[in-house]
């Protein structure tokens, strides 16, 4: 049986010093059976790298650049996260797409480019709330995958992660039923791909995912964890949520 994975992801929150007393009021916490993972921004990865260490928790990176150095001003590269202990990145968060305008051919280069290196992905798909009015959701998240694993083979390790983005930071969460319908779709879509091998893929939800909505969501038979980002940020919040998936594991 998979591990359930449980992903903070602050964004653009939180200084070296504020990850530090976050860390200091979250640890030591013993969740054998989950696995724990904070992303948070580049500038706190040393302080988090610091404070981890024999923690059990793994830290995650919220983007990188596909290339490994050069004149690429204000990036960061994979041999720069590796050398911080970094084990997961981000890739194509709704908010790089929309606000970044990352396209599926730059999350491509860069899921390639984190493998390369040792670094899992946790490629980020999802519709918008016009993209599912529509009933376009499917299509899109067909569309999302399949550009960013094209020509990809089947990987060592990676994650996916189904990020409605009308339910990222709106406190509107889908349903168990919805995200489940979703997760068996990408599910499906892994299998085509890869076959058997995709077996060990990963698929968590993110969107306003809660200590309220958690255990639903988590008992859904192709969520495998959560993307989690306000519920993140505040130690009581994020230690509920790693409870309540070490009980369901
Ligand atoms: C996210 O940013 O990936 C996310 C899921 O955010 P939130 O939990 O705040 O909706």
């Amino acid at each position: 049986m998979k591990k359930i994975l449980i992903v903070g992801n602050w964004k653009m929150n939180k200084t070296p010093s504020e990850t530090e007393a976050f860390l200091k009021a979250l640890l030591p916490i013993d969740f054998p059976s989950v696995e724990s993972v904070i992303c948070p921004p580049f500038t706190a990865l040393v302080i988090a790298q610091q404070h981890l260490r024999y923690s059990g928790f793994l830290l995650g990176a919220q983007n990188m650049n596909a290339h490994d150095s050069g004149a690429f001003t204000g990036e960061i590269s994979p041999l720069m996260l590796r050398e911080l202990n970094v084990s997961y990145v981000i890739l194509g968060h709704s908010e790089r797409r929309t606000l970044f305008a990352e396209k599926d051919e730059d999350i491509r280069l860069k899921l390639i480019s984190a493998l390369e290196h040792g670094l899992i992905p946790i490629l980020c798909v999802g519709e918008t709330l016009e993209e599912r009015e529509k009933g376009l959701t499917e299509e899109v998240i067909t569309k999302q995958v399949h550009a960013a694993l094209r020509d990809v083979p089947c990987p060592s390790s990676l994650v996916i992660a189904y990020e409605p983005v009308w339910a990222i930071g709106t406190g509107k969460t889908a349903t168990s039923a919805e995200a489940e319908e979703v997760h068996t779709k990408i599910h499906t879509l892994l299998q085509g791909l890869y076959g058997m091998q995709s077996a060990f893929i990963r698929i968590l939800y993110g969107g306003s995912m809660n200590p309220q909505n958690a255990e639903a969501l988590l008992q859904e038979k192709h969520i495998d964890g959560g993307l989690i980002g306000g519920a993140s940020l505040k130690a009581e919040s994020f230690r509920e949520l790693l409870t309540i998936a070490q009980r369901l594991s």
